[in-house]
């Protein structure tokens, strides 16, 4: 009888939904803020975001950024600083995804995007280049490379979504965009909770 039970349980589970997907044919779909594989920026006009302050490299707890700032040339600036990052590496054989680059960054220049499936057959590959690193200059979105599984949405949120706090601690900039678009994403809305007016609203709903 036990038996019996025991194949009425099994045959019972034939019905049930499926909890697991065939991965990696269907990928689930990822959480907003989940840390993958980096993106350097670009403002909309396509100027390099980064400015070579190598603030992400002191910060990098694996000590897996390599960054080397240059002047900018006067005539042709790549960036709007007086520098930009003529070097910058990321060595992934040691990156924990941790994301304390991209929380240092002044400018919002670093960003994770939502791919992680990325994998190496050699040390190469496995240290991105800046010009790996930085979106296209006509699309502003993430190249794409050979041994990387890009599917479709996972170069969405790969733009500064922490833009609206970086308004260099000026309060009277808080919930108000202080940089500008992305290329390729466009001006993005502040989160919420990181503008004074929703947090008030928050906590007077509270
Ligand atoms: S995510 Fe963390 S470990 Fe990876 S490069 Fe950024 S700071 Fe370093
Ligand atoms: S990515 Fe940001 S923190 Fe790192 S060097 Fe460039 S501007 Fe500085």
């Amino acid at each position: 009888m036990s038996y019996l039970k025991g194949f009425l349980v099994t045959f019972r589970q034939i019905f049930q939904r499926r909890v697991t997907t065939p991965y990696p044919k269907i990928k689930r779909e990822k959480p907003e803020r989940l840390h993958g594989r980096h993106v350097l920026g670009r403002y909309e006009d396509g100027m390099e975001k980064c400015i070579g302050c190598e603030l992400c490299s002191g910060v990098c707890p694996a000590d897996c950024i390599y960054v080397r700032g240059a002047d900018n040339p006067t005539d042709n600036p790549i960036s709007p600083g007086e520098r930009y990052g003529f070097v910058y590496e990321i060595n992934y054989l040691r990156c924990i995804h941790c994301d304390l680059c991209v929380e240092a960054c002044p400018t919002g220049a670093i960003t994770e995007s939502k791919m992680f499936e990325f994998s190496f057959t050699n040390r190469n590959d496995a240290i991105y280049t800046r010009e790996e690193l930085l979106v296209d200059e006509e699309t502003g979105k993430p190249k794409q490379l050979p041994w990387e599984d890009w599917r479709d949405g996972e170069d969405l949120l790969t733009s500064g979504w922490l833009r609206a706090t970086s308004p260099s601690g000026d309060a009277t900039y808080e919930g108000q965009i202080a940089w500008s678009g992305d290329l390729g994403y466009g001006v993005r809305k502040s989160e919420i909770g990181q503008s004074v007016t929703e947090s008030r609203e928050q906590e007077e709903d509270q």
